[in-house]
């Protein structure tokens, strides 16, 4: 049996008005090759500006991520010839990168696990390129927009870890508004490295570098294949080839694209157009100060302090905006458990049928938070809440007003309850006589109690004091 040993880099687009060197508009989906300047084309004599809201960004992601902040920045240039990249270089971070040393917490079948960051640094994307039969199309909006790498230590040891990563990288993008982060819009993806060693070995075994990959569940299947392949080739006896390669999503196989020997030289060196960059303590803690509660910590106030269950907590954190919509309903009405069965159940089956999110909906936390309470006084039943939010969230009205418009609300005061029993008992005399004699006509008679209110009486107050009466 061999132990897998994973580490990710993971390149993901910043926002930002404009690219991260250039004037021109960060906007790739855009029509395509409009959204080009002459720095991006590498016309000579070109100047880069460095874009201080990307590097902003960079710092609030390095600081989510736990990373140790440099005095000063650089950026180096990575040479390297490819269409892609009109300039023949690239311009990256390699001795100063915006964050060191880092990690992110991560959580997989219920076990907290450290994932350790090497560094994150912040270069420019290439341009994309789209092969058909016999010519190739280039569009030149993505070359320059600002990515950020992020490079872990190989420190995970399954594919289910590197995917609860990448989806914790994410929300963390996302929690702190630096990145769409849209996968289908390959705004992020990653290259992953993988080897095999034996459990008792001391030192790794030699690493296979699968390049760009899109989607969290490819990065899943290469991996699966991939330890396959390797389990495979020690199996018989071979050796791992350092190497990079490629996966093949419709054949689920990864193929070599090239070996150690072909490997380039980027000859990398400090871009002389662009000074380093002070990073005042100041700046840095104004950032700090930016940044909301993440995910996790949202998690574990969740699960541990309110008592939700991790399937449902995780539901509510996977996006900020719900997040926000349940702390704000918990604030007014402090009935946690409640009000994630209602958020997760009835509020996201209605949401996910309209294709809504919920910041298009009517549905505000307030308007939940009363719902719930009309619940809990008595005021109206489970049932009849859910026709109420039902409408709530058609016409975006109140609560109680929907309430009294349906004519539903509860009958819930004793006196009143025992008011309509001791009129119903005085008009079926055999009933009590029935019921002392020993016959089950209770649940008869509280069908009758039922009939009589239109539904009304709460079943609970009505059970309770029909026994009393009857009794008597
Ligand atoms: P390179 O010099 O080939 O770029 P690095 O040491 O910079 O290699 O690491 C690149 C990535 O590969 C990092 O994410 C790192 O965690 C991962 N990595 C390094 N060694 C191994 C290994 N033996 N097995 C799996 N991943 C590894
Ligand atoms: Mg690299």
């Amino acid at each position: 049996m061999y132990k897998t040993v994973i580490g990710l880099e993971v390149h993901c687009e910043l926002k930002s008005n404009s690219k991260n060197f250039s004037s021109a508009r960060n906007g790739f989906s855009d029509i395509p090759n409009s959204n080009v300047s002459v720095v991006d084309m590498g016309m000579p004599g070109i100047l880069p500006v460095v874009n201080k809201e990307a590097v902003r960004n960079s710092i609030k992601m390095a600081l989510a991520m736990n990373c140790e902040i440099p005095k000063y920045l650089t950026f180096e240039r990575k040479n390297y010839f490819y269409p892609d990249l009109p300039k023949g270089y690239q311009i990256t971070q390699f001795k100063h990168p915006i964050g060191t040393n880092g990690y992110v917490m991560i959580n997989v079948n219920g076990e907290d696990k450290k994932v350790l960051i090497h560094d994150t640094h912040l270069e420019e994307d290439t341009t994309s390129m789209d092969h058909y039969n016999d010519y190739s199309l280039l569009d030149y909006n993505r070359c320059g927009v600002p990515l950020l790498e992020t490079v872990t230590e190989p420190c995970l040891n399954s594919a289910d870890e590197a995917v609860a990563f990448l989806e914790g990288l994410r929300s963390i993008f996302l929690y702190t508004d630096t990145s769409y982060a849209r996968s289908d819009k390959g705004q992020i993806r990653c290259d992953v490295n993988v080897s095999l060693m034996k459990e008792d070995a001391t030192e790794l075994g030699t690493k296979v570098e699968i390049k760009n990959i899109n989607s969290f569940s490819s990065v899943k299947a290469a991996i699966l294949c991939e330890v396959a392949r390797q389990t495979e080739v020690l199996n018989s006896g071979g050796i791992i080839l350092q190497e990079t390669r490629r996966y093949d999503e419709t054949l689920n196989q990864t193929f070599t694209m090239r070996s150690k020997e072909d490997a380039i030289d980027y000859r990398y060196f400090t871009d002389p157009n662009l000074p380093p960059i002070k990073i005042e303590d100041d700046w840095v803690n104004e950032i700090k100060r930016e940044i909301p509660k993440l995910h996790n910590e949202r998690f574990s106030t969740y699960t541990k302090e309110y008592g939700i269950n991790p399937k449902d907590a995780n539901t509510i954190v996977r996006e900020k905006k719900v997040s926000d919509f349940y702390e704000a309903c918990v604030a007014l009405l402090n009935e946690p458990v409640l009000i994630s069965n209602w958020l997760t159940g009835d509020v996201m089956k209605y949401l996910n049928r309209d294709s809504l999110s919920i910041e298009e909906s009517k549905l505000t936390p307030k308007m939940l938070a009363d719902l719930i309470r009309l619940i809990t006084l008595g005021k109206i039943n489970g049932k009849q809440g859910k026709e109420v939010l039902e409408k709530m969230m058609d016409t975006g009205k109140e609560a109680d007003v929907l309430v009294s418009e349906l004519g539903m609300t509860q009958i819930s005061d004793e006196s009143e309850i025992r008011k309509i029993i001791s009129n119903i008992l005085l008009e079926n005399k055999n009933l009590i006589e029935d019921y002392k004699n020993g016959k089950n006509v209770f649940g008869y008679i509280v069908g009758l109690i039922m009939k009589n209110t239109g539904g009304k009486a709460n079943p609970v107050v009505t059970s309770k004091v029909l026994k009393e009466e009857l009794d008597k």
